[in-house]
């Protein structure tokens, strides 16, 4: 029998539902009243329940026809096009996750199967008020400039930048109309060519490739490496105004929420508008706009998330990658999947471009252009006037340091000088909270989280100690916990708030502000403790990781890593890489005007080859010998890894299931595969679940996930275990 790709199912004909429910088949349904097209969003009966289901494909005709049920209702939402089914299919298999929970990562919009609700829109009325005042005029004169488009009371306030009572106000008098308007609306169009910034003849050429690629309407990953301030954002910007020229959807990935809204802000300036927003802190409504507008065409570009990545875009042309080596684009819960790779998967589907831009690419990009995989373009100089700082090390060995203190006389004139001219210094530890580890002084004893493996780590500012594993506190203890000795515990190493507290002994007059993630209960705290940066009301920045990336901070011209050496023990084969990346973006935020910028490290090893590569060493050379050192290792980029983690409350139970899954390989030997282990996990202990870790190593051409499947089908996870499969692991 020759099967024919049918794309429509009369009513009564048998249709395959894939559910979001765990069943490990698609299930067999009658096409409803109107029939259905392929790829519809469906709620179907199962059981007693109505579950949510797209039609995947006909039905196999393997049930009792007559106890086959009927679709009860075909959504009001966009069917999902044959390249999203696909690469939802294609992400299943390579991350080893079931169709259904696949499902449910790409149908996470809040109130899908809703009647669309209604909301009040905003437009330009008939008559004029019979006062203008200046904010009246400044609402006309928005709604004027946007022709026909309404807008909610909310945008048009703030776009006018009036209180929305001016709005009401216009409504009485007619000036302005009120009216319904259904929720789900398409977004404001874009302009690729509203404005757009003269590019420098290096932006121009990397441009010009990304251009060409986009109107060939074809795959293909480009690695846009360029320096913090080179202008890659102007160059990928064009590359989205190229989609928009030819009618097709981009996607712009940030790793961290707290830079989308200055990023909006650029868009808007570069295109006339605001595109859509798809990350956790956006409403529930916006989202299911989002979601909707993304399947009907209704939304040109979206900025978000690493889970944007699986909404159902009608004709995406472009994705790109910002900051493309930050570790966040790897979900760690759930479905395991790197958004950089699955953006890269997603592409290819749809015949579109991605664009991975870093200063500092992951290895993984770096071979993959080093192979011809995929294109790449450099951009070797800041913007305009702006020079890379000068970069040197503070050899700790040598400096005066007594114990619990952090600046070095060498680094505190340094900071003295940027204050004494009007600048700013940033002084980064990437440890957050008081004190990594509390020590009692009488007995030895570290306190510990009762549920992890991990030390409490001591947050004067909340007055607790916290896990950061599982993010449990308790208060400090006033005696210790274990010999119950008086006033004996003491804090051990720095962290972000004992360093400011150096900071004030040490610079009494001096503004200090500290960015770390603890400090602020919200996004916007959050963003208004950056822009007052930015407008120059600090003079001292102490911060963690959560200023390395994408600030521009004009007056900050000196950066002081506190502890270079911090991600340079352990024995994770990733360490050097890491730490490269991190302290390299960090080194980027010093200088971005018009004065030169500073970088200094603080160091007991400057002569390790990282610390070395760092201070303006020959990077193209330190990637190299990474890569090398990854060859002869046999592991990614040049290998397959996998890693499997078993966890369950009893820790003997998790350690039996590894050494029998490690004793009975035979699925992986076949196809050259070791596997080592079991060994604790990295954390070996997570809310009181213990986790042991195997590791498995391929080939780069071994079918692994096929052996891996097989192998984990032959044993049983009896009471509480679990067992999760993370392909490309973050850490080996
Ligand atoms: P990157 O993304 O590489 O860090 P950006 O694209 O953010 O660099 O550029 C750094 C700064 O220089 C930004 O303020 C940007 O607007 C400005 N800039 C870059 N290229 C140009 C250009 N061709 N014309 C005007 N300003 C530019
Ligand atoms: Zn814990």
């Amino acid at each position: 029998m020759t099967s024919v790709a049918r794309d429509f199912f009369d009513e009564g004909e048998l249709v395959g539902v894939l559910t979001t429910q765990p069943l490990d088949r698609v299930l067999d349904y009658k096409a409803p009243e109107g029939g259905c097209w392929l790829g519809a969003f469906v709620e179907v009966p199962l059981g007693p329940r109505k579950v949510l289901g797209v039609v995947w494909g006909p039905g196999q005709g393997d049930y009792d026809r007559a106890r086959v049920r009927a679709v009860i209702r075909v959504l009001d939402v966009a069917p999902i096009a044959p390249d999203m089914r696909e690469f939802l299919e294609r992400a299943a298999t390579y991350t080893l996750t079931p169709m259904p929970a696949m499902l449910r990562l790409a149908t996470r919009a809040p109130g899908l199967g809703d009647a669309p609700s209604m909301r009040k829109v905003y437009r330009l009325g008939g008559t004029l008020p019979d006062r203008m005042t200046t904010a009246r005029e400044k609402v006309l004169g928005v709604l004027r400039a946007y022709g026909g488009l309404s807008f909610t009371l909310g945008e048009l306030a703030e776009m006018a930048g009036v209180s929305s009572s001016v709005v009401k106000g216009l409504v009485k008098q007619g000036a302005v109309c009120e009216e319904d308007a259904p929720r789900d609306t398409p977004y404001p169009r874009l302009d690729p060519d509203y404005g757009g910034k003269t590019l420098t003849a290096a932006q121009e050429q990397a441009a010009a490739a990304l251009r060409k690629g986009i109107s060939a309407r074809v795959y293909g990953t480009t690695l846009l490496k360029g320096v913090t301030g080179s202008g890659k954002t102007e160059v990928y910007l064009e590359a989205v105004a190229e989609a928009l020229r030819a009618g097709r959807q981009a996607l712009v990935l940030l790793p961290e929420i707290a830079l989308t809204e200055q990023f909006l802000t650029r868009i808007e300036a570069r295109f006339g508008m605001k595109p859509a927003e798809w990350h956790s802190g956006v409403t529930m409504t916006e989202r299911r706009r989002c979601w909707k507008m993304v399947g009907q065409g209704g939304c040109q570009v979206v900025v978000g998330a690493r889970s944007a990545l699986f909404l159902p875009f009608r004709d995406l042309g472009l994705i790109v990658v910002d900051e493309e080596h930050d570790t966040s684009y790897k979900q760690e819960d759930g479905v395991l999947y790197n958004a950089r790779d699955m953006a890269v998967l997603r592409a290819s589907m749809t015949g579109g471009q991605v664009v991975l831009a870093s200063a500092t690419p992951s290895l993984e990009s770096w071979a993959n252009a080093e192979a011809g995989k995929y294109a790449r373009l450099d951009l070797t100089d800041r913007f305009g006037e702006a020079v890379m700082p000068e970069m040197a090390a503070i050899d700790l060995r040598l400096e005066d340091l007594p114990g619990g203190k952090w600046v070095s006389p060498t680094l505190k004139s340094a900071v003295d000088q940027r204050i004494a001219r009007g600048e700013q210094a940033l002084l980064f530890l990437n440890r957050r909270g008081y004190a990594p580890v509390t020590i009692c002084r009488a007995c030895g004893h570290q306190i510990g989280c009762d549920h992890c493996d991990a030390t409490m780590v001591e947050h004067r500012f909340l007055k607790r100690l916290m896990c950061h594993q599982c993010g449990e506190t308790k208060p400090m203890p006033s005696v210790c916990p274990n010999c119950e000795a008086e006033d004996r515990l003491a804090p051990v190493g720095p962290g972000v708030e004992r360093l400011e507290e150096e900071a004030r002994a040490l610079w009494p007059e001096a503004r200090v502000v500290v960015l770390s993630s603890d400090l602020f209960g919200s996004a916007r705290a959050l963003k208004e403790a950056i822009e007052g940066i930015a407008a120059g009301e600090a003079d001292i920045i102490i911060g963690t990781q959560l200023v390395a990336k994408g600030h521009n901070f004009p007056k900050l011209t000196l950066v002081g890593v506190i502890d270079s050496d911090l991600g340079l023990q352990g024995s994770d084969l990733r360490a050097a890489e890491r730490t490269f990346q991190l302290l390299r973006q960090v080194a980027g935020r010093a200088g971005r005007a018009d004065v030169p910028g500073e970088a200094l490290l603080q160091t007991f090893q400057p002569e390790h080859p990282v610390i070395r590569a760092i201070l303006g060493g020959d990077e193209e050379a330190f990637w190299a010998a990474e890569a090398a050192e990854r060859k002869a290792a046999g592991v990614p980029p040049y290998g397959r890894m996998a890693g499997i983690i078993l966890s369950s409350p009893e820790a003997q139970a998790v350690f039996d299931l590894g050494t029998e899954m490690a004793r009975n390989d035979a699925p992986l030997r076949r196809i050259g595969a070791q596997v080592f282990g079991p060994a604790p996990a990295p954390i070996a202990r997570i809310r009181g679940r213990h986790r042991v870790r195997l590791l498995v190593k391929a080939d780069k051409a071994a079918p692994l996930q096929q052996a891996l499947a097989q192998w984990v089908a032959q044993f049983r996870l009896k009471g509480d275990l679990r067992l999760a499969i993370d392909i490309d692991p973050q850490s080996f």
